[in-house]
């Protein structure tokens, strides 16, 4: 037994049921410096391919909302971080091939895809988990400085939105930008279940414990964990 578990498990379990519920306006206090940051919400993570994943699939229609709620009172800039990758990428060592560059995986979800359509939208390609080594990302927060507030939604949580999310808050705070403020809703992340008695030989990944313990890790860290985001 790992020192220590019970209690910790414990203590996080009351912690995550006592995250708050924030309005769009805690969220986006001045609507124009924010930005919604979008990880991942592929055909490849949500409906066809390896690493499809039914729990991913059902961020969609949540993920549309807040995008467009937040549209609608002034936030106008997305960004959508998403894999692109190489066949060659060792990547694929430690996840089954997804979402290669030019295939149908790697393109949005239909229902975002329409959201881009309506412009503000910038898509960032990553040939990583983590969109902190894609220097155009970097770019697009230098060049979108006037930005103080990030709300981070999509998916893995452990994963991509890990990366994401801890890249922004030590940009910012490497940089000394004191305004910066990143929030990741626990409504609108997940990662994808993977139980112990059905790894069959590979890493076993539970995905709601994994989801709790990097929203506590990001917590921890100084990002703002909310459990939604209401109108
Ligand atoms: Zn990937």
């Amino acid at each position: 037994m790992v020192a220590g578990a019970p209690e910790f498990l414990d203590w996080l379990a009351r912690w995550y049921d006592a995250l708050p519920v924030v309005s769009l306006t805690d969220m986006f206090p001045q609507p124009e410096r924010g930005a919604i940051l979008v990880e991942d919400l592929l055909i490849g993570f949500c409906r066809e391919g390896a690493l499809a994943s039914p729990r991913i699939d059902a961020l969609v229609p949540g993920a549309v909302r807040i995008i467009e709620r937040a549209r609608a009172a002034g936030v106008p800039r997305v960004v959508s971080s998403q894999d692109a990758h190489t066949p060659d990428t060792p990547e694929f060592e430690a996840f089954p091939p997804h979402c290669i560059r030019g295939t149908r995986e790697a393109d949005l979800v239909p229902e975002i895809a329409a959201l881009q359509a309506q412009g503000a939208f910038t898509v960032i390609e990553k040939n990583s988990l983590s969109t902190s080594v894609t220097p155009a990302f970097e770019r697009w927060l230098e060049n979108n400085d006037d930005i103080t507030h990030y709300l981070v939604i999509g998916d893995c949580t452990d994963l991509c939105i890990y990366q994401l999310s801890m890249f922004v808050r030590l940009w910012a705070n490497a940089t000394n930008r004191q305004d910066r403020t990143v929030v990741v809703a626990a409504s609108v992340v997940d990662t994808y279940d993977l139980p112990v008695a059905a790894a069959n030989g590979a890493l076993p990944h539970p995905g709601d414990l994994l989801h709790v313990l990097f929203l506590y890790h990001m917590a921890l860290n100084g990002i703002h964990v909310v459990q939604a985001i209401n109108s």
